[in-house]
This record gives C-alpha cells, sequence and structure tokens, in this order.
C-alpha cells in the first residue's frame, strides 16, 4: 500500500465511520421502535430509523465533502505537506517536545515551525 493510499483512506475514514454508525443506530432505532408492533401494538416513533438514515446520510457526506475538499487542495499543491513523502500533515498537536503534525501517509511527525 503506497503512502498515498494510505493517505487517502484515512482522509476518508471518518465520512465512512459516521456513515456506519448512523446506520446500525437507524436500524436498532427502528426495531425498538417496531417492538411494540410485535406484540399486537401501534409503532413507537413511526419512521425515526428513516429520518436518523437520511440524517446519517446527510452528515456522512458533509464529513467526507470536508475533507476531500482538503484532498483537492492537496493535488493543488494549496497545502502544508509531508517533506518524506510529500502527503497531507494532520491537525495540530501538542506533545512531549512541542506542537507537531503528523503526516497522513507515512505517519511521521513534523515540528510546527519547522515544516
Ligand atoms: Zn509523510
Amino acid at each position: 500500500m503506497s503512502y498515498e493510499t494510505r493517505m487517502v483512506l484515512r482522509l476518508a475514514a471518518p465520512g465512512v465511520l459516521v456513515f456506519v454508525a448512523g446506520i446500525i443506530l437507524a436500524v436498532a432505532m427502528d426495531a425498538l421502535g417496531s417492538l411494540p408492533v410485535a406484540m399486537g401494538g401501534q409503532p413507537f416513533l413511526p419512521g425515526v430509523g428513516d429520518d436518523l438514515a437520511l440524517g446519517t446520510g446527510v452528515v456522512a457526506l458533509l464529513v467526507y465533502a470536508g475533507r476531500m475538499l482538503r484532498y483537492w487542495r492537496w493535488t493543488r499543491g494549496d497545502t502544508d505537506i509531508c517533506f518524506v513523502c510529500s502527503c497531507l500533515l494532520g491537525q495540530e498537536r501538542h506533545g512531549r517536545f512541542g506542537t507537531y503534525r503528523k503526516c497522513l501517509g507515512c505517519g511521521k511527525k513534523h515540528a510546527v515551525g519547522r515544516l
């Protein structure tokens, strides 16, 4: 797996995780909502599973679009890159030796201010 493939997977992962978690929650809520129907009663919160799935899809799409915007900026060369593998850098973090950014491709840490 190349560093660029690893970078794209790390960029896409939050959107996919939001989508999967939301769909699991929607299925669980739909199952819980239809539980009274199995016992001969009225459905509890009808359509809540569909609404959750739709909302999750929209939120996951927004998260994914935000991450792919970073990827697009990387393809244009408008962002900070790793000097080892030329992949995108992650968010700033505070560590023992100061502020750093971790590369999304090779995983090396780069001190902020010395990029
Ligand atoms: Zn790197």
